[in-house]
């Protein structure tokens, strides 16, 4: 039973810090083939250059909380954002759910690698799908 509890607090520290990550790694995958920095200027839509305050920053709520629109000028956001947040979220803390206060290197291990599995997978199907989308370049 401690240990049933033990692995659930845990996964719901895991799941925000990996929906936070997630959306680290989003912002990673926009800017550096774009040649920008990852740190300014702050994150903003890419339409209107809207600056996204604290509480259009939350992963997977804030999509949800603004029906996937841009706050200032109701441009869509991509569906795959907040999926991409959820899925890393769920990637990290679902190996602690199952195990992780009886084995927590091991539990922390597997969500690290299905984390980076999936951004790195999600990285070259992005490039392979701007490359095509370009015309080879
Ligand atoms: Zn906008």
């Amino acid at each position: 039973m401690l240990d049933i509890l033990c692995n659930l607090l845990g996964a719901a520290f895991l799941l925000p810090l990996g929906m936070a990550l997630g959306s680290f790694f989003e912002v990673v995958l926009d800017r550096l083939p774009r040649g920008e920095s990852l740190l300014w200027p702050p994150s903003h839509c890419r339409t209107c250059g809207h600056r996204l305050t604290a509480d259009e920053l939350i992963p997977v709520i804030s999509y949800l909380a603004q029906r996937g629109r841009c706050r200032a000028c109701d441009t869509p956001i991509g569906r795959g954002v907040p999926i991409r947040e959820a899925l890393s979220g769920s990637a990290l803390a679902a190996p602690w759910a199952a195990t992780g206060c009886a084995n927590p290197v091991a539990a922390l291990i597997t969500g690290i690698v299905l984390l980076v599995a999936i951004w790195i997978g999600y990285g070259v199907l992005r490039r392979r799908g701007s490359s095509t989308a370009s015309n080879g370049n």
